[in-house]
């Protein structure tokens, strides 16, 4: 049985008392999504569970959204009202599983390790909670999504309709954040995740023997310039108050002691928090390579990869969420001055298309490796009846029911 959470707040008192009898099972459905990680459109048997467990509860999922995304929905019992979705991501990472739980991955090079199990079964145990009370006027949509890491299943699910086949008004989803407190839930008003950008820069030139460097173009110093003045070039050009990342992830060249070779290739990864400044890194660091490139004879060529745009809440729906959170743990609870984060996030296009908000949970302290995308991650479970007060409550409040 897991350790019951004590907080004061009489929603969650008598959330707690109601159903703390499913809490061990729903620590099951946890734990066993935790054991079967799949990664990124491959969530078949993740799926299959998804939609046993909702059509356990009497709903009609549907799947193969994004190929393996589930969706399903429950109208409430006091007539018309607006329609929110609840979002939870299901795939796992391409990483060995360091922990030697019981629970730990049965799949060799893949876990979870982002705590997408824990986000999954947060939202059945929501939708059984929901499912149990639909005295609300509205509709709430269970949006289970695959591809999260990478793959971008909610560009997918978004492309093929799926807010306008449901007529979503708002969406919310919840992520674990280890280093917040359990019992803790932190909303940003405006930008929560950085958008981000990948490149290939290549610098050619004609290569000469390393003797006689006069004779061509020593890209080696050339490129090395590059990396080290594109850091001032951005600090000096983009607005300190602008949160910018330009990092050099990839620098390779040269194949002989006396060869100063004629190609030289850098990658890396860029953030932001605004399309504007996203635009604005680019820039500057073309401006720079063309010109350092220029000044030995060289030339650039730069292809650019797209990663998820910026994930920015809807100001008037965070203050929603908030609201709610703070009716299940507590005013001290709810975080709203936390600094966003430079990881990125596909609920982004999401909220392109819809007002909502994305919120973290805390997973706790984040020691010995507890940390996101780390070998020895696990999701907390002490937090998964939380999250799924939270939603239930959500839906309550955003759909005019009784209390
Ligand atoms: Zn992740
Ligand atoms: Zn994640």
């Amino acid at each position: 049985m897991m350790e019951p959470l004590t907080l004061q707040s009489p929603v969650w008192q008598r959330w707690h008392d109601r159903w703390r009898h499913r809490f061990t099972e729903w620590q099951t459905w946890r734990r066993h999504l935790h054991r079967h990680p799949e990664l990124a459109f491959q969530e078949e048997a993740t799926a299959t569970f998804v939609a046993e467990r909702l059509r356990a509860l009497g709903l009609t999922p549907q799947t193969g959204w994004a190929k393996t995304g589930v969706v399903a929905s429950i109208t409430g019992t006091l007539g018309a009202g607006p329609t929110i979705a609840l979002r939870a991501d299901m795939d796992a990472l391409p990483i060995e599983e360091a922990n030697t739980f019981a629970h730990r991955s049965c799949h060799p090079g893949r876990m979870h390790a982002c705590g997408h199990d824990g986000h999954t079964a947060m939202l059945l145990a929501a939708a059984e909670t929901i499912a149990a009370e639909p005295d609300f006027a509205g509709t709430v949509v269970f949006l289970f999504q695959p591809a999260e890491e990478g793959g971008g299943g909610a560009r997918v699910m978004v492309e093929e309709g799926v807010l306008d086949a449901f007529a979503i008004d708002e969406i919310y989803a919840l992520h674990n954040w280890p280093g917040l407190p359990v019992g803790t839930f932190a909303v940003h008003t405006g930008s929560v995740m950085a958008g981000t950008k990948s490149f290939d820069l290549t610098f050619r030139a004609s290569g000469t023997h390393a003797a006689m460097p006069h004779l061509g173009a020593d890209l080696i110093v050339a490129a090395s310039q590059f990396v080290t003045y594109v850091q001032s070039a951005i600090s000096r050009r983009i607005p300190p108050t602008e949160a910018a990342v330009f990092s050099v992830t990839q620098f390779h060249g040269g194949t002989a002691y006396n060869v100063l070779p004629d190609r030289i290739t850098l990658a890396g990864t860029v953030r932001a928090f605004s399309d504007a400044t996203m635009l604005h890194i680019i820039e500057t660091a073309t401006h720079l390579a063309t010109a350092i490139a220029a000044s030995v004879g060289a030339e650039t060529e730069w292809r650019w990869h797209d990663g998820y745009p910026p994930t920015v809440n809807d100001a008037t729906a965070a203050e929603n969420a908030a609201r709610t959170a703070v009716t299940v743990v507590g005013a001290e609870r709810v975080l709203r001055d936390q600094p966003p984060s430079m990881g990125a996030e596909d609920f982004a296009y999401f909220l392109q298309k819809r007002p909502g908000a994305y919120l973290w949970i805390g997973n706790g302290p984040g020691e010995g490796g507890c940390v996101l995308h780390n070998s020895r991650y696990d999701f907390n479970d002490a937090i998964l009846p939380l999250g799924a007060a939270f939603w239930w409550r959500l839906v309550r409040d955003r759909l005019a029911s009784e209390g």
